[in-house]
C-alpha cells in the first residue's frame, strides 16, 4: 500500500529550519496517498527557488525548468499525454514575476494542471529581494528604505485571466493544506492553490504568529460557483486584513487539451506513428 515513504530519496531538503517549504512538502505527500498516486504516475514540474529544492528529496517523475518556466514545461507535457496527471510547482517570483506572463496563459488556456504557488512574498533562494507579492513597506535587500510597489493578488490575476479553480492554503495547517491539493487535483482545468509560506529567515511581516491572528478557514456556507463572490473574497486581505483559506472559485469548462480534435480521444503520446500517412503528408509539400 502507498504510503509517504515511498516518495523518500535519499536526500533531505535544506530548507531553513522552520521554513513552510517543510508544511507543503508533507501536505504534497499525504494528498498523493490519499488520491492513490505514486511514484511513477504523475509528473511535477519545478522552477527555480526556495520551493524547487524539494526535487531532490521527492522521489517522483520531477522536471526542473528554468526560472519561472515551469509552466510552458507542464503544458508541453499534458500536451503530448493529457491523461498523464502534471503538477507545476513555483514560488511566488517564480509565478508572478518571470513567469508572470505564462501565468496569464495557462490560466485562460485552462490546461488540466494543478499548480502550487509557494507564496512567502519573498525571493528566498536569491538571499531576500522584493517579490510581486512582497507587501507594500517591505524591506529588503532589494528594497531597504522599503518597496513602494503594491503587491499582486495572485488570486484575483487568476479569477480575471479565467482559472477555473482557485483556492489558498496555508503551510501551516498541514491537513487542511492536504486536502486542498485533492480538490485542486480532482479538478478538470487549471487548478490555483497559492499557499501561504512563512519564510522565517526573509520574510518578518507574514509569520506564523501573524498568520495565526489573521488566517481563517471560508465559511462552509460559501459556495464557490460566483466570480463575483470569489473577487470579494479573494480581496478580502488588502480590505480587512482577515486571510480567508479556502476553495474561491470553481467552474466547469472544456480543457484546452477537450478543444484539440487530434488529441481529444487518444493523447498524442499514445498515438501510432504511421510512416505511410508522414509519406503522403510529406508528398503533398514536395
Ligand atoms: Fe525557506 Fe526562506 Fe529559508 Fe528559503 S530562505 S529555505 S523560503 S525559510
Ligand atoms: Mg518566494
Amino acid at each position: 500500500m502507498l504510503n509517504q515513504a515511498d516518495f523518500a530519496t535519499k536526500n533531505l531538503p535544506t530548507w531553513c529550519p522552520g521554513c513552510g517549504d517543510f508544511g507543503i512538502f508533507a501536505a504534497l505527500k499525504m494528498a498523493l496517498v490519499e488520491l492513490g498516486l505514486g511514484p511513477k504516475e504523475a509528473v511535477f514540474v519545478f522552477g527555480i527557488g526556495c520551493h524547487g529544492n524539494m526535487f531532490n528529496a521527492f522521489r517522483a517523475i520531477n522536471f526542473e525548468g528554468l526560472h519561472g518556466r515551469p509552466l510552458p514545461v507542464a503544458s508541453g507535457i499534458k500536451m503530448a499525454n493529457h491523461k498523464l496527471p502534471v503538477f507545476a510547482v513555483s514560488g511566488d517570483g517564480d509565478a508572478l514575476g518571470e513567469g508572470g506572463n505564462h501565468f496569464i496563459h495557462a490560466c485562460r488556456r485552462n490546461h488540466d494542471i494543478t499548480y502550487l504557488i509557494h507564496d512567502n512574498q519573498v525571493y528566498g533562494l536569491t538571499t531576500g529581494q522584493t517579490s510581486p507579492t512582497s507587501p507594500k513597506g517591505f524591506k529588503s535587500k532589494s528594497n531597504p528604505d522599503g518597496s513602494i510597489d503594491y503587491p499582486l493578488n495572485p488570486l484575483t490575476l487568476a479569477l480575471s485571466a479565467g482559472a477555473s479553480f482557485v483556492a489558498r492554503g496555508y503551510a501551516g495547517d498541514i491537513p487542511h493544506l492536504s486536502n486542498l491539493i485533492v480538490k485542486a487535483y480532482q479538478h478538470k482545468g487549471f487548478s490555483v492553490l497559492d499557499i501561504l509560506q512563512p519564510c522565517v529567515t526573509f520574510n518578518h511581516i507574514n509569520t506564523y504568529q501573524t498568520y495565526r491572528q489573521t488566517i481563517y478557514k471560508i465559511e462552509d456556507s460559501y459556495v464557490p460557483n460566483d466570480k463575483i463572490r470569489a473577487f470579494e473574497k479573494a480581496t478580502e486581505w488588502e480590505r480587512t486584513g482577515k486571510v480567508p483559506l479556502g476553495v474561491f472559485y470553481e467552474e466547469n469548462k472544456n480543457t484546452y487539451e477537450d478543444d484539440i480534435e487530434q488529441i481529444k480521444t487518444i493523447p498524442l503520446a499514445l498515438q501510432s506513428n504511421n510512416p505511410t500517412k508522414t509519406e503522403e503528408l510529406m508528398a503533398e509539400f514536395a
